[in-house]
This record gives C-alpha cells, sequence and structure tokens, in this order.
C-alpha cells in the first residue's frame, strides 16, 4: 500500500521569509528607540501623569487590510488631539463643508495647541488647535444636541473598525482642570462661532479626547484616512473623500502643532499628535502608522513617535512629495485580430472577411490604476495607430480608477463615439468599485457595451464585422461528415463505413454535451447549432459551429477534460471509442490519416496559443 505523506505543518515547511521586511523594520525601529528616554509625560491632566512611561507600541496598517504590530500595541490609551481631524472630517459631513468653513479657518497657527487666540476674523485659525477642535464639538452639538458625543465616539468607532469606550478618570480629570479650554470656549461663543451652552460644549469635547485607543487602533483609523474613508478591514466607507481629504490637509498643515512646517518639511506624512502620546501618521494611498510612548517633546509630541516617523519616511523615502509615476506601464497588451482573433472557431467565408478587415478591431489590455496620466498615455497611443471600427478595453487587471481617470476615460470615449468608432469594455464586475466610478461617467454617453469576458467581446466585434462587410453567421447550417476537418482525406468506402458506426444526438440549449472529469468515451461531429467547450474553471476554450468536431482528445485520453455545453439546439455525429477501433480493424490507412489530421489541428492550436503568450509577455 502507497504511504500517504506527512501532514504540512508549520515546522515542515521552509518559509521564504519569517518575517515580512516591514515588519523587520518595525522591530528595529522598536529596538533603537526604545533606550530613548528624553521628553516628558504630560501631567497637566492630572490623570495623564499616571501613565507608564516605558510603554512603546508601534503599529502600521496597510490598504489591503494587514496590521504589523510591534512593542505596546494593545495598550489603551487617550485618543486625545488625534480625535481632532476626525471630529472636523465628522463636522464637515454633518453640518455641510460652507458651515464650518465659515467658521473654521485653516491656516496654521504657529502657536501652541492650547493658545487663546483666534485669527484677524475672530475665528479658530484651524481645526486642529484646541480653538478649532471645540468649535467643530460645538458645531456638532448643534446637530445632535444630547447625543453629540455617542454620535461622535460611534463615527470614531467606524475608523477603528471596532467599539472604542472612554476613559472616565481622564475625563474627569480633564474636567476638574481644564479651565483654560472654557476660556477657549467662552471666547469663541463671544465670537458667535457656537451659539451653544459652553459647558455642554466642553462636556462633548473633553470625552472625545479621553476616548481610548491603541496603537493598532490609530493605524487602522490612520489607513482609513491613506485610504480615501474606506476602513481597509471593515471595508466600509466612513466618511465622504471630500471630508477626509480635507481632514488630511490641515494634518499636513498643522497636525503638529508648532512644530506642523518642520514636520512636513523633513518626514512629508500628514500626522497628528495627542498628549496621551499617540501619533498618527497617514500616506495617502500607501499606509497608516500608529505609535505610542508617553513622554513628549516641547511641542507636545511623543518623543519616541517621532523618530519612528523620521526613520519609516527615511529608511523607504516615503516624503509624499518626493513621487513619479511611469504611465506607461498601463497598457499591458496592444495587438487586432489579426493577432489575435477570438476563439470561435470561424468557417471560411468569415475567415476571408475577418482576415482582410483585421484592423478594424483593436484590443487594449490594461492594467494597474486608470488614473490622469495613464488614460492620458492610453488615449494618445490609440490615436497613434490607423482607426479602427471597434475599440475594446479590457479592464479585467485594473485595480483601482481615480476620478480623473475615469472622468478622461469618458471624455476619450465621447471622442470616438464621435468618430463613428464603437467602444466596447471588457473584464469589469458590474459590483465592483472600478465599474461604479466609470460608469457614472460614461452612463451619460449612452449605451457603452461590456462584456464580461474578452474573448466574448472580440467575437462580438469580428460578428459585427462579419455582418458588415457581407457575411452571415449561420447557425442553423448542417453539415455532413464529409466536411470535417478531423476526417478529410478519407474515401468514400472509409467514410461510408465511419458513418455507419455513428448515431445522430440532438440536444437542447444549455444542455451540457461532455462533462470534465468524465471517462472519455467517444467522439463527437457537429452536424448543426453551436456549442462551446469550457474549461471548469469556466475559462472559454472555443466556441465552435457546424462541421467541427469536439471531444476528439478522447482519441488520446482517457478523461474529459473540459466541458462541452450546447449554446443553442445542437445535433452531433457520435462514435463511440469502441466503435472507432472497431473501424480502426477495418480501415487501418483510414485512421492512421485521422490521427494525423487530429495532430495537425493540435499544432494549429499551438500556434495560436504561443501567439497569445507573446502578445503578453512582449507587452
Ligand atoms: N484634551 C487635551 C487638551 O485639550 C488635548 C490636547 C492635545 O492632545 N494636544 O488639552
Amino acid at each position: 500500500m502507497k504511504q500517504s505523506p506527512p501532514p504540512v505543518t508549520a515546522s515542515t515547511v521552509n518559509w521564504i521569509s519569517a518575517q515580512p521586511p516591514l515588519l523587520r523594520f518595525l522591530h528595529a525601529c522598536y529596538a533603537d528607540f526604545l533606550p530613548e528616554d528624553g521628553g516628558t509625560v504630560a501631567d497637566y491632566i492630572p490623570e495623564l501623569g499616571k501613565a507608564d512611561p516605558a510603554h512603546f507600541g508601534i503599529s502600521l496598517a496597510t490598504l489591503d487590510g494587514h496590521v504589523y504590530e510591534v512593542g505596546d500595541t494593545k495598550v489603551p490609551f487617550t485618543i486625545q488631539s488625534m480625535s481632532k481631524p476626525f471630529v472636523f472630517a465628522l463636522a464637515l459631513d454633518t453640518l455641510g463643508a460652507e458651515r464650518v468653513e465659515s467658521v473654521i479657518g485653516v491656516e496654521p497657527s504657529g502657536d501652541p495647541f492650547n493658545s487663546i487666540r483666534l485669527n484677524a476674523e475672530n475665528h479658530p485659525f484651524n481645526p486642529m488647535v484646541n480653538a478649532g477642535a471645540i468649535a467643530c464639538s460645538g458645531l456638532i452639538h448643534t446637530a445632535k444636541g444630547d447625543g453629540a458625543f455617542e454620535f461622535i465616539r460611534q463615527a470614531l468607532s467606524r475608523f477603528a473598525g471596532r467599539e472604542l469606550g472612554v476613559d472616565e478618570a481622564v475625563y474627569a480629570s480633564e474636567s476638574a482642570t481644564g479651565d483654560r479650554n472654557r476660556a477657549i470656549g467662552y471666547l469663541l461663543r463671544t465670537n458667535g462661532v457656537i451659539a451653544e451652552n459652553v459647558p455642554d460644549v466642553l462636556d462633548v469635547y473633553f470625552r472625545q479626547c479621553a476616548i481610548l485607543v491603541t496603537a493598532r487602533d490609530i493605524a487602522v483609523m490612520a489607513a482609513t484616512l491613506a485610504n480615501r474613508g474606506i476602513n481597509p478591514l471593515t471595508e466600509q466607507q466612513v466618511m465622504t473623500p471630500y471630508a477626509i481629504s480635507r481632514a488630511l490637509s490641515v494634518m499636513t498643515s498643522s497636525g503638529m502643532y508648532d512644530y506642523a512646517g518642520e514636520w512636513i518639511y523633513r518626514v512629508g506624512v500628514p500626522a497628528k499628535s495627542g498628549v496621551g502620546g499617540g501619533i498618527l501618521a497617514a500616506l495617502p494611498a500607501r499606509l497608516g502608522l500608529g505609535s505610542y510612548s508617553p513622554k513628549l517633546d516641547k511641542h507636545g509630541n511623543s518623543v519616541r513617535g517621532i523618530k519612528v516617523c523620521e526613520a519609516l519616511s527615511a529608511h523607504y523615502d516615503l516624503h509624499m512629495l518626493n513621487r513619479s509615476d511611469d504611465a506607461r506601464h498601463s497598457i499591458i497588451a496592444d495587438y487586432n485580430i489579426g493577432k489575435n482573433p477570438s476563439r470561435r472557431v470561424r468557417r471560411p467565408q468569415e475567415q476571408e472577411i475577418l482576415a482582410k478587415h483585421f484592423q478594424e478591431v483593436r484590443v487594449i489590455e490594461l492594467v494597474g490604476t486608470l488614473s490622469l496620466s495613464n488614460v492620458d498615455y492610453v488615449s494618445r497611443r490609440l490615436g497613434g495607430g490607423p482607426r479602427p471600427e471597434f475599440v475594446i478595453f479590457d479592464l479585467r487587471r485594473v485595480t483601482a480608477t481615480t476620478r480623473a481617470g475615469a472622468r478622461l476615460v469618458a471624455e476619450a470615449f465621447q471622442e470616438l463615439a464621435a468618430l463613428g468608432v464603437t467602444v466596447i469594455l471588457s473584464g469589469i464586475k458590474r459590483t465592483s468599485r472600478e465599474w461604479t466610478t466609470i460608469s457614472e461617467w460614461t452612463s451619460r454617453l449612452g449605451n457603452i457595451r461590456d462584456f464580461y469576458l474578452l474573448d466574448t467581446a472580440i467575437e462580438w466585434a469580428e460578428d459585427q464585422i462579419v455582418y458588415r462587410y457581407g457575411g452571415s453567421i449561420d447557425f442553423v447550417e448542417t453539415t455532413e461528415l464529409s466536411e470535417q476537418p478531423l476526417l478529410a482525406g478519407l474515401d468514400e468506402a472509409a467514410l461510408g463505413d465511419f458513418a455507419a458506426l455513428c448515431t445522430v444526438r440532438t440536444y437542447q440549449p444549455h444542455e451540457t454535451i461532455i462533462a470534465a472529469g468524465d471517462a472519455a468515451t467517444s467522439v463527437f461531429f457537429l452536424r448543426s447549432g453551436v456549442v462551446h467547450v469550457t474549461l471548469p474553471d469556466g475559462v472559454r476554450l472555443a466556441t465552435l459551429t457546424a462541421g467541427m468536431a469536439f471531444g476528439e482528445m478522447a482519441l488520446l485520453e482517457p478523461k474529459r477534460s473540459a466541458n462541452v455545453v450546447a449554446d443553442m439546439s445542437a445535433t452531433a455525429f457520435e462514435i463511440t471509442i469502441a466503435d472507432f477501433e472497431r473501424f480502426r480493424a477495418q480501415h487501418p490507412p483510414a485512421c492512421e490519416r485521422i490521427m494525423r489530421n487530429l495532430a495537425q489541428l493540435l499544432a494549429d492550436r499551438l500556434i495560436v496559443a504561443n501567439a497569445k503568450v507573446d502578445l503578453l509577455t512582449s507587452g
């Protein structure tokens, strides 16, 4: 008896790398900066003074939803000023940008966060200093009344992807000592920035600052900011892209208090810190970082947290203004149907038309992000060649579409339509985000055809060319065995004996004729109708019309490797392998001829397959 192999467990497998390099880097940061003991724990809110200065946690969340964690990433601490960008975004979405922007500025103040100073219009300088943040809490109180704090807590919880609680002791401690913030509250009220009862607003603000988070939470919250408001773990759109981008804007200009200018110059990543010891950094379209270490420098920023951010930015060159992109990588293949026709096996008349008009169907396979520069490049590349009647854009490998990209796509389609070029899309799931973005623009252009499979799209365009140039695609035509390429060269006697061994079968539309995995016990010759051949995973190998054989691999292999399904009513001649062996005994030379024909058909298919591989690998 054959012995079964031992089960595969972690210890029997040699993984490529036990640790992803990014995690290794975070571990190195932790080790390097742990000895750093400069700074002091904030104690102007007495309860904050109880934090353990040894705590140090670093977490990094990627936009595909992975969270790296090193050190004390599960230790809860209060969010403090890191709540400000989120509550600002919430105010924008709740009260409308116009209302919020009319009472809170967006200029850096150059002052410490708790400065009791307003700008020339007697408005807070920006939402990242206490005055602006208290104004935001006040605006939310206007909209939500007594439910304001719960509304904020729930919103922040959506950013974190879990229910966040409150540190009651820190809340009570700040409430008991926060007279400076009270002074700011009354200043705001006397200037008409808030109309609310000041103690109520301050209560919301103190509670919001006492929301408990971990380094892991803030990494995820930062990643949500970096991801246009979609939490990468829950995939929920938690706020509008407008509110998110504006929150990131004020983080960029004012997130690190009176150190903001220096920060964005040196580190180049939008960030926000809190006196609880947290730093949150969000690099748009890349990652979110959360760090926790309670000792603060003279600006109120976590000493170790700053070091981590500086090291990460420097090591991987992450400064957000130090970027470039090459649009030319967005086209993975560009061809016409002369080089790569559909998998429909065509009859001679159709073949002739398609051979003459192969330049009329152009296929461009795209990859990656449809951005402003990528779509612009594609549209210029398209303009460079002879104008085809059909252009197929295959979007199967497109992973994202920016709004600029989608808009440019729509404008390019409009141009093409005006020139009489039919645009066809393939490879998009109608439920995908990409489709939503693109169809938002293209729906105005009326009917853009889209097919899920590229091959179906090519086949459809080919059919149109055949029709346009006088051909017809007649599905019900009946073909006799003598016209089968597989039986070409057989004399009449052999053909007659062969036919006598065949049975005529009839199939209903969608009926499965052959199922992958079954025993291969017969060969079919399609007499009328259309069938298609698909792999078990749904990939279509071919569409066959009358006059073509299928299941012919039974002559070589004992098992069916593909499914064959009738597209419409179809009839076929079937010969069993047992009868074929009988025929072989009767007519050895005819049988050898059939095997030669089969080799020829397989060689032809291989040539097409190689051409396709070549197209994709040479770009
Ligand atoms: N609750 C704190 C305060 O208002 C928040 C300040 C901060 O984190 N910078 O003083």
